[in-house]
């Protein structure tokens, strides 16, 4: 089943905006994405009804599509600036790796599951979405050979802060990540000085897990 874009889901996405914006999402820019990203492209056909609803949605091996709610919510967070460096860890359907695109962003995204690796990656040449790099790998080991970022967002729950990721940050540079085994509390983690780092919370999510590895 092949499902193109049409009226019918540019209004859906229109309503989805309002709503997100009811739910805090201030930023225009980010709005404007959420309008313009069509995701029900990034999930199976078979649930593109359920598309432009404010929640999560199963993709390949188990992973999900995060909530439009949460993907707009950690983009807000990270406040990215025209033409920063980004690093995103978990790029599952690679729906919030385009929401970025859509903000003019440098983009290195990691995922480490081949197929969804694969799909990911044909369904970006398909839409003509261009991160700078799409890596199969481990994202716990950041990409040393691109740092430092302005910003990094990860997109898998992560029972710790890696370390070798704060690394990578620009001192100025922010990092949203969801910290929690069960459930995660969403935090922004602020590179101040070569050493020190601020730490503010934005409370609890539900995401997968970040597991360590390539599968
Ligand atoms: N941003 C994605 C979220 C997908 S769910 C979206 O909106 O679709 C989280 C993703 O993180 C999954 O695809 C999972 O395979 C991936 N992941 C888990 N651990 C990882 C790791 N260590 N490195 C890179 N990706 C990882």
């Amino acid at each position: 089943m092949i499902v193109e874009d049409n009226f019918k889901f540019q209004g859906r996405r229109k309503i989805l905006a309002e709503e997100l914006q009811k739910k805090g999402i201030v930023n225009p820019l980010i709005v404007d994405s959420i309008k313009n990203v069509p995701r029900h492209l990034f999930i199976d056909p078979g649930l593109a009804e359920q598309a432009y609803l404010d929640k999560a949605l199963p993709i390949e091996n188990n992973q999900t599509i995060s909530q439009p709610f949460t993907v707009a919510f950690q983009t807000q967070l990270l406040d990215p600036k025209l033409g920063e460096k980004i690093l995103e860890v978990g790029t599952g359907s690679g729906y919030q790796t385009a929401v970025l695109y859509y903000l003019k962003l440098n983009i290195f995204t990691i995922e480490r599951n081949h197929n969804l690796f694969r799909t990911t990656s044909k369904l970006f040449s398909k839409l003509n979405i261009r991160p700078k790099k799409f890596v199969y790998g481990d994202g716990y080991n950041g990409l040393s050979d691109n740092s430092p970022f302005d910003g990094i967002i990860v997109t898998a729950g992560c029972p710790v802060i890696p370390k070798k990721l704060l690394s990578q940050l620009k001192i100025g540079g922010k990092m949203i990540i969801p910290v929690g085994k069960e459930t995660q509390i969403m935090t922004k983690i602020t590179r101040v000085g070569k050493t020190e780092f601020k730490k503010e919370t934005f409370g609890n999510f539900k995401f997968v897990p970040m597991l360590e590895k390539k599968n």
